[in-house]
């Protein structure tokens, strides 16, 4: 995907320290998407051949008769309809937390379950008027991402500046900001990222308020997973990182980087597996 030209490698000096992600040399590589991932997954789907459903919630899965039988609602034009489908096996790839709420978990892998944990933050994008770019681009000196609590503890963590990701700086772009909360807070406007914006670019609140043409929130109640199974005290044995419940015919299997790291990596090795034992499953 980089050969093509999907993927870009970020220059590792270009990221700021995150309590996330600590930039011991190699440890992470952080890629940008050219198109955004949206381009990246549907290109996924179409190559795979998949049908790829959006929009719908699983509220219930469980195995009957060698069958595995989902229900779930879809969005639709002002509520919501009910949808069902069945299959051998079914790969429950969501957080820990809403995995427990979907399928009857054995007692005792529903309290493991319960033990993993996830931060909470929010993030607010802010999209703001053109002549901003200059004053943005000298704060951040070449930087992609800066960290605002760095010194101390503060309710906002991180500023990223997504121009830079696909190079959109072409006169009269309109110059894009994520500003990421800490850990744990909780924001339903855009004010308090505006105030640190102001202090970071020495402009007044009241002038990028006047500069900005769009925003939104994003209050993410199960963020990034912080405490996974291997973390946990259990004797609960994985030889790999998914969980294939039950040993009847029709399979339910549990997936996602909670079994072992909270990264694109762990998510991936966790698909493999689930992978792999869908398989097994379908060949008895
Ligand atoms: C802010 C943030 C920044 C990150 N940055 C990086 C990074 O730079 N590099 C990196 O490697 N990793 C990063 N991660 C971690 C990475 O995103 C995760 O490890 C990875 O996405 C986990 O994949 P997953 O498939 O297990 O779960 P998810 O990606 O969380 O996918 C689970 C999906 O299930 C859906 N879902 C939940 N409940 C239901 C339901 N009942 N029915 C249907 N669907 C449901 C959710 O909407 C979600 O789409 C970051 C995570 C966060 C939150």
């Amino acid at each position: 995907m980089v050969e093509e030209g999907l993927l870009e490698r970020v220059p590792e000096e270009m990221l700021a320290e995150t309590e996330e992600r600590m930039k011991y040399e190699g440890l992470w590589a952080h890629f940008w998407c050219r198109w955004g991932l949206g381009y990246l997954l549907r290109r996924y789907i179409s190559q795979a051949n998949a049908h790829l459903r959006l929009g719908v919630r699983a509220d219930v899965a469980f195995e009957r008769g060698g069958q595995v039988t989902v229900r779930g609602s879809a969005r639709v034009c002002g509520g919501a309809s009910s949808v069902q489908a069945q299959a051998d096996v079914v790969i429950l790839a969501v957080p820990a937390p809403d995995a427990v709420q979907v399928v009857q978990l054995p007692q005792k892998v529903a309290s493991i379950m319960s033990g993993i944990e996830y931060d909470s933050r929010t993030a607010v994008a802010l999209f703001f008027d053109p002549v901003l770019q200059e004053p943005v681009a000298r704060a951040f000196q070449g930087l992609a991402e800066v960290s605002l609590d760095i010194h101390s503890k503060e309710e906002l963590h991180l500023v990223a500046w997504q121009n830079v990701k696909d190079r959109s700086f072409a006169h009269g772009e309109i110059v894009r900001l994520v500003v990421h909360s800490a850990n744990g807070i909780s924001l339903d406007g855009p004010g308090p990222a505006l105030e640190a914006l102001a202090g970071m670019l020495q402009l007044s609140a009241a002038l990028l308020e006047h500069l900005l043409l769009d925003w939104k929130v994003v209050d993410w109640k199960t963020c990034q997973m912080v405490r996974p199974f291997e973390s946990l005290q259990t004797d609960l044995e994985l030889s790999e990182p998914a969980l294939l419940l039950g040993d009847s015919n029709g399979s339910i299997i549990l997936a996602g980087d909670y079994w072992c790291q909270s990264s694109f990596l762990g998510g991936f090795c966790s698909a493999s597996a689930a992978a792999r034992q869908a398989l097994a499953s379908l060949r008895r």
